[in-house]
């Protein structure tokens, strides 16, 4: 019996110190709370500059990085694939 009695001392001790550090837990968060909140961070999602550009070929819209260049009379075109720009070129004349 003594056992039983030791258990659920032991048990009760335990609570006790568990409650005593929520507790503590508790109070600390609400002193941060008081606290002149910090400045939220904003979690900025990298702004990638995509640049779409048309296909006259196709009339796709792809990335300008991405794209082939034709430069004619001193503007560029832009096309998705080596095929286009020739297909153009051949439609259109040579440079
Ligand atoms: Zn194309």
């Amino acid at each position: 019996m003594d056992l039983v009695i030791y258990l659920i001392h032991s048990l009760f001790l335990f609570v006790i110190f568990k409650s005593l550090i929520a507790l503590f837990q508790n109070s600390k968060n609400k002193d941060s709370m008081n606290k002149p909140p910090e400045a939220l961070e904003v979690t900025k999602t990298p702004v990638i500059e995509k640049i779409l550009v048309k296909d006259l070929e196709c009339n796709r819209e792809i990335d300008r990085s991405k794209a082939y260049i034709l430069i004619k009379n001193k503007q560029e075109y832009y096309f998705c694939c080596w095929d286009c720009r020739n297909k153009y070129l051949l439609r259109h004349g040579q440079v």
